[in-house]
Order: C-alpha cells, then sequence, then structure tokens
C-alpha cells in the first residue's frame, strides 16, 4: 500500500485524489490518507503529490503511518 505522511498537513491540493483509480483517499482531520486495504499499489499518486508526502510502506520510517492512515479512512 502507499501511505500519506504529515508533510500532506495544510497541503490544498488534491491532485493525488484526481488520479487514483480506486477513489480510496479519504479526508482525515488535517490531511488526507489513504485506506491501506483499497489501495492498489499502483503509484500514480505518489509524483502528483506536490508536498510529497506520498511513499510506498516499503520504505523506511512509514511503519506507522499505514496504521494512522486506516485509523482516519475508517473514521467516517
Ligand atoms: Fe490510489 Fe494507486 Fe495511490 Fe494506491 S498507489 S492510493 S491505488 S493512486
Amino acid at each position: 500500500t502507499y501511505v500519506v505522511l504529515d508533510n500532506c498537513i495544510a497541503c490544498k491540493y488534491t491532485d493525488c485524489v484526481e488520479v487514483c483509480p480506486v477513489d480510496c483517499f479519504y479526508e482525515g482531520e488535517n490531511m488526507l490518507v489513504i485506506h491501506p486495504d483499497e489501495c492498489i499499489d499502483c503509484g500514480v499518486c505518489e509524483p502528483e503529490c506536490p508536498a510529497d508526502a506520498i511513499r510506498a510502506d516499503t520504505e523506511p520510517g512509514t511503519e506507522s503511518w499505514v496504521e494512522f492512515n486506516r485509523k482516519y479512512s475508517e473514521l467516517w
């Protein structure tokens, strides 16, 4: 899965949401998140993010962000 990191906070762009083929972005409290079970790992959102906030969960330092993204994806 891909995850959104805290660089997303205060970013006003939604380029990532527009390109996602499965609509798995959700609004968190102050940033967007990706539902880890819905993301198909296509990777098209990562280069679209102007805040450089999207990473594959295979990258170091993303572990806790997967659960964060899941939690806020399922809030509403
Ligand atoms: Fe959507 Fe693809 Fe990004 Fe996953 S990697 S959030 S499926 S655009």
